[in-house]
């Protein structure tokens, strides 16, 4: 896909960065060359690349990650924040008309996939219960009108369009009078489809800038193909000065491409993504989210939002002390307990593994995963006397028959718990190292 080789870059670098404990100026400087790389080869202009990274290096080495209990997941923290900040921050939606309808003008070099969006919002308006209407403006392809005519149908939506066979008509006389169209026939959308041009055209620009002038638009939205690279930008730019827009729709995420215009053109024109194209059928459309993107960049899955319940649940005296138990090899079955207990209150285990990075394979093995099993732990261990509790080396044969009775439960759960302990013990000794927990059978991360 469209990121995909920027994504592994990153999750890579990032993967490495968290087998390490607290993180040196020359771990930091690493990463964030390693980040610059892997965005510059993406495509991404070079203005955004420094400013991403120069902010992402500026706060790796702040207070926020020296202070942090796991410095490396407070840096892929950082990165995530950034990148949804250079996509946008905030999702935006679209505007609507105060006194409908609320008219939309496309605008974009031919071939970047207007006319197929035209289809898509208009499909996508009318399940929200819309009544769009699809104006046909672009006069200057042969084929432009009969093509809307097309996704109009496809997509079960009206069409204004000049009679065939009238020659070359005028587009801003179209447009306008689409819109009075709309107007008493009360349409409450109008989604005006403009000529595109194969390059920068002076003539073409006047047009559409003289088209948003006669129907004075709520959203003027410039459709980029986000195959075309570096391109994006220049091409940006020119359509701000010429026509200017209100927001961007990228189209073709579907494709190979390598996406750094995606994440450069907020950044250089201040103009929100409102929407993403990712195929040629009318469904492959979706309104596009800065921080849904970053984390499919990132592939991370919801980590992030693990590592903030983990916070959450653990708090930091209380996390610290255990650190120190486990250095120290201090780390007794009823500090297991008290963890799992944690834990619970955290809400449901089953849905931390959810949020892991790469579980999605994994469902089968989480369905498996049963919250009886803390109660069952917690009756084994409590069945156990305090020292046993402190030191596990003493669980021999008998004494783990009577704990088996003691809680109702065999031998072999209570050789099982045992045996988790001590993976168990072994795993976060590593966490607190700074590295990412190996959960039995779950494999690397
Ligand atoms: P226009 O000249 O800007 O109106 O562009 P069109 O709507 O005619 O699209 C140009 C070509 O790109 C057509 O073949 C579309 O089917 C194709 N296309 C448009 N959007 C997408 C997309 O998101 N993904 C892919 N793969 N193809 C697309």
């Amino acid at each position: 896909a469209t990121f995909g080789n920027l994504s592994a870059r990153l999750t890579e670098t990032l993967k490495n960065l968290r087998t390490k404990g607290k993180l040196s100026a020359a771990d930091v400087d690493g990463t964030v060359r390693e980040i610059r790389r892997a965005l510059l080869e993406a495509d991404v202009s070079l203005e955004v690349v420094k400013e991403f990274t120069g902010r992402v290096r500026e706060r790796a080495l702040g207070d926020e990650v020296n202070r942090a209990l796991n410095p490396a997941q407070q840096v892929v923290q950082i990165v995530n924040d950034e990148l949804v900040g250079i996509l946008g921050g905030e999702s935006r939606r679209l505007q609507f008309a105060k006194n409908p309808p609320t008219v939309i003008m496309l605008a974009g070099l031919q071939g970047a996939g207007k006319t197929t969006l035209a289809g898509k919002l208009a499909k996508w308006l009318k399940e929200q219960g819309h009544t769009p209407l699809l104006v046909a403006s672009d006069l200057q392809r042969p084929n432009a009108v009969t093509q809307l005519g097309v996704v109009a149908e496809q997509a079960g939506v009206a069409i204004y369009a000049p009679e065939p066979g009238n020659g070359v008509g005028d587009p801003v006389k179209v447009a306008k009078d689409g819109v009075k169209e709309a107007k008493s026939k009360q349409y409450d959308f109008v989604i005006v489809d403009t000529a595109g041009r194969l390059g920068v055209d002076e003539e073409l620009m006047k047009q559409a800038a003289n088209i948003r002038r006669a129907v004075d638009p709520d959203e003027v939205l410039f459709v980029i193909d986000a195959m075309i690279g570096q391109d994006a930008v220049a091409t940006a730019q020119a359509f701000q000065e010429g026509v200017d827009f209100t927001g961007v729709v990228l189209t073709k995420l579907d494709g190979d491409a390598r996406g750094g215009a995606a994440l450069s053109i907020r950044s250089l024109t201040g103009r929100p993504i409102l929407f993403a194209s990712t195929g040629e059928g009318l469904g492959d459309f979706e309104p596009f989210h800065p921080d849904r993107m970053a984390s499919r960049i990132l592939d991370l899955g919801d980590v992030l939002s693990l590592i903030e319940q983990a916070q959450q649940a653990f708090d930091e005296d209380e996390a610290r002390k255990v650190a120190e138990k486990i250095a120290n090899d201090q780390f007794t079955l009823d500090d297991f307990l008290g963890q799992m207990q944690q834990l619970r209150g955290a809400g449901s285990i089953k849905k931390m593994m959810g949020m892991l990075p790469g579980m999605g394979k994994m469902k089968e093995q989480l369905d498996a995963f049963d919250e009886r099993e803390i109660v069952h732990t917690e009756a084994i261990i409590q069945s156990m006397t305090r020292a046993e509790r402190q030191n596990p080396k003493l669980l021999n044969g008998s004494r783990r028959l009577r704990i088996a009775r003691g809680s109702g439960m065999t031998v072999t759960d209570v050789n099982q718990l045992v045996q988790r302990f001590e993976q168990a013990a072994k795993m976060m000794k590593t966490v607190s190292k700074g590295g990412m927990p190996q959960m039995p059978g779950m494999g690397a991360m």
